[in-house]
């Protein structure tokens, strides 16, 4: 039977795990350095971010959406994607939204190397360099999303030292989940209110051309809602920058 010490060891042990795996993952925790979360102070407006993409099903017809709509987003790009799909990033750094790093191939960042990690930037940047385009940039330092948003203290110096800025985000609608429906991604993201930063999804990082047409849908029905509501969607870097304005 265990003694009381060990009991309580074992407790501690889960406590400390526990609260490595809340810091580790939990996207608006600032403890394992500051990322960019959300910005409350931007007043009514929000960013809409997509990662996964470029999707050359899916891509086109979202930005035609949110142009409807009058509505920037920010797309975190999977390089071994954007490699295939140069002109669909050209497009949408044309039409005003703003891209940034995802890496290369999607790994679990925590569980690579600093040197693999610096190889996943690379990669991914070089993509977009060939596209003749540039990663959107918060001060000086360009948009990076860790893939599932999983980082560690190591993960982060990393990031820093490439010269890239941690994007997390603070409304979460899981519309990676096999039993999505756009009225699910919507009741998600109708919780958003001025300053928060909207996680969805054009891509996959198991499928260039996956279908997400529920999240495109939500996001229509969601830029009708909220832009009636007083909303208005913007970059993250318009959002930051506005943050500072107010
Ligand atoms: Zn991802």
């Amino acid at each position: 039977m265990a003694s009381p010490v060990t009991k309580a060891l074992g407790a501690a042990a889960a406590g400390a795990a526990g609260f490595a795996w809340y810091h580790g993952q939990v996207p608006t925790s600032q403890f394992y350095g500051p990322t960019i979360c959300r910005v409350p102070e931007a007043g009514k407006l929000i960013a809409l971010t997509y990662d996964d993409g470029p999707n050359p099903e899916q891509t086109p017809g979202l930005m035609d959406v949110l142009e409807r709509h009058g509505a920037k987003g920010t797309f975190l790009l999977i390089g071994s994607w954007a490699a295939r799909e140069p002109e669909l990033i050209q497009e949408l750094v044309a039409r005003g939204h703003a891209i940034g790093n995802h890496t290369f191939t999607h790994p679990t960042m925590p569980l690579r190397s600093s040197s693999q990690l610096r190889e996943e930037l690379l990669r991914c940047r070089e993509a977009v360099d060939a596209a003749g385009v540039d990663f959107s940039r918060v001060d000086g330092e360009a948009l990076m999303r860790p893939p599932y948003g999983r980082r560690r203290p190591a993960t982060l110096r990393t990031l820093r030292d490439q010269g890239y800025v941690p994007l997390l985000w603070s409304i979460t609608c899981f519309d990676w989940r096999r039993t999505v429906t756009a009225d699910k991604i919507i009741r998600r993201a109708m919780r958003a209110e001025g300053g928060d930063i909207i996680l969805l999804h054009d891509g996959s990082h198991l499928d260039p051309a996956h279908d997400r047409s529920a999240s495109v849908t939500a996001t229509d029905a969601v830029l009708s809602r909220l832009t009636e509501q007083g909303y208005r969607f913007v970059t993250v870097p318009e959002l930051v920058a506005a943050g500072r304005t107010t």
